[in-house]
């Protein structure tokens, strides 16, 4: 196969784990006889050095050019005074909107060899952790109407947070699909004992749940979700939410399996092209050190074979390379515990390439 992804390594530790990923993928390359090549494109902090902007025009065309979209992270200090709509997040949001991609997966996975990294007893977690968050991406109330007014007790300010029956199908197309790949139940999270778009939504779900009878299907409210996923998160299989709800939900899943720097996502919208990005952000306290673990830019370039490319055997090659060094006994400072061998970003990298 021939592919051409656009690559946006951005600020912090970014450029450091994305060198790493690609190593992997020039890996694999090699190893399956593929031919990756890349663009690199600017987004975020450095783009706003470079161009006076965190989205250049350039980034977004590189991107719809492209197979499909690796990142690293934007932001840092350098940039926190900036207005909102000029910091090196909004291109994070542009993008997604830019490429209509809607629907955010997060798998939260808890590797046998990093079972004391969760903060959970063991008898929560005996026997793994391994579920999907599919969250809502450009909808909801991130992207509703918003403003200040007048309001009994003066200013105030407000936002707004709808869903059409469209936008719930949409989604939930995603994570039926997924669930028949993998343990076969959907549980879909919402507010509909008090939000009207929640009650949109939840009917959207009934009606699609009956095109899969196969599937196994569970309406929750979210405050329910949020203390079950810390009570007993073995009963899940994949969880379909709302774009705010999947947000708090899916760093609280991430929680459990103890380190942010292991965890992937993937943004996918209705074609093939998605954008693929570890759920950390830009780390500034540690970038340029080497202290950066690389691994979830590593296993979100193996959803990126997995989901935009359709190579499934590439995408587990590298997801039983990150195992096995694992199993090795092979730690960044951040998943690091007695009796195992330190490294650092690079070694990290040449020893996931390595076992390809
Ligand atoms: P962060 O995820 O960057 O860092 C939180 C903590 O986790 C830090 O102690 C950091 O050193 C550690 N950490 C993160 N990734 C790591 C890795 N791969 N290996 C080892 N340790 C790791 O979150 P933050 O400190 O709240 O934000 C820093 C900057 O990143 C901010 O400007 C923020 O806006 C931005 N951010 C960007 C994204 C993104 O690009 N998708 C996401 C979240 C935050």
């Amino acid at each position: 196969m021939k592919a051409h992804l656009a690559v946006i390594p951005g600020d912090g530790i970014g450029p450091e784990i994305i060198a790493e990923a690609l190593k992997v993928l020039q890996a694999v390359a090699r190893r399956y006889g593929h031919t990756f090549d890349y663009t690199q494109a600017l987004a975020g902090g450095c783009a706003i050095d470079a161009v006076g902007e965190p989205l250049p025009e350039a980034t977004v065309k590189a991107c719809k050019a492209s197979d499909s979209v690796l990142l690293g992270a934007v932001g840092g200090p350098k940039w926190d005074g900036l207005p909102g709509d000029k910091r090196p997040e909004r291109a994070l949001l542009g993008l997604r909107s830019a490429l209509g991609l809607f629907a955010n997966l997060r798998p939260a996975l808890l590797y046998e060899a990093l079972s004391d990294a969760c903060p959970l007893k063991p008898a929560y977690t005996r026997g793994g952790l391994d579920l999907v968050i599919v969250r809502e991406l450009i909808g909801g109330i991130y992207f509703g109407e918003r403003g200040r007014r007048t309001g009994r007790f003066g200013e105030e300010g407000y936002d707004t947070m709808a869903y059409s029956a469209f936008e719930a199908e949409r989604i939930g197309r995603v994570a039926f699909e997924m669930a028949r790949k993998r343990r076969k139940k959907v549980t879909s999270v919402d507010k509909a004992n008090v939000l009207e778009n929640s009650r949109v939504w939840r009917a959207a779900m009934h009606k699609l749940a009956e095109a899969y009878p196969d599937v196994e299907y569970e309406d929750m409210f979210v405050d329910n979700a949020a203390m079950q996923l810390v009570r007993n998160p073995r009963q899940f299989d994949v969880l379909v939410t709302g774009n705010m709800f999947g947000d708090i939900l899916s760093d609280e899943a991430s929680m459990i399996t103890g380190s942010i720097g292991m965890l992937p996502s993937a943004s996918l919208g209705e074609g093939t092209l998605g954008m693929y990005e570890p759920i950390h952000g830009s780390a500034p306290d540690i970038a340029g050190q080497g202290k950066a673990n690389p691994l979830a830019t590593i296993l979100s370039a193996a959803m990126l074979l997995r989901y935009s490319l359709g190579l499934a055997d590439e995408a587990a090659a590298v997801e039983g390379a990150v195992q096995a060094v694992l199993e090795q006994g092979l730690r960044t400072p951040d998943i690091m515990s007695e009796g195992c061998t330190p490294v650092n970003t690079r070694q990290m990298g040449d020893a996931v390439a390595a076992r390809i």
